[in-house]
């Protein structure tokens, strides 16, 4: 969960800081993520315009964007010897490792192996979550 984002059970609604600010959002799965993208949008907007952008060029991996946007966000990628890194957002799993051979990302996650990650159009590319935000933490890099 990032920092900035509290589900308050009380007024039954989600609540992003925005410096002196409270941004309130319904309960739910849309109030969810309209309170996440806010708040990746409040801690970092060339993050959020990357993965907006994204989103909407590619609606059908929209929700593995978002979770690849607040994976970042959380510091769960780091680099090792030309290896990426990136924290399951489960922790019992520890981290998963990305690594880049024959032109293509490859995760050792189930939605990789399992082959249910999603494709851009005209794309060889499958992109799980942790691959995005592997990605996006190269970007940011930059
Ligand atoms: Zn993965």
């Amino acid at each position: 969960m990032l920092a900035n984002v509290i589900y308050n059970r009380t007024s039954r609604r989600y609540e992003v800081a925005n410096g002196d600010q409270t941004l309130t959002f319904p309960a739910g799965v849309d109030g969810r993520r309209e309170a996440f993208q806010t708040a990746v949008q409040v801690e970092d907007p060339a993050l959020y315009r990357l993965a907006a952008d994204m989103a909407a060029d590619h609606p059908q991996l929209a929700s593995r964007i978002w979770r690849a946007a607040e994976i970042v966000l959380m510091e769960g990628v780091t680099f090792k010897d030309g290896i990426g890194l990136v924290a399951s957002q489960s922790s019992e799993y520890g981290d998963y490792t990305i690594q880049f051979a024959d032109g293509l990302y490859t995760c050792d996650c189930q939605d990789f192996q399992g082959a249910t990650a999603v494709y851009m159009e005209g794309n060889e590319q499958p992109y799980c979550k942790h691959i995005l935000a592997y990605h996006f933490a190269l970007v940011c890099a930059l």
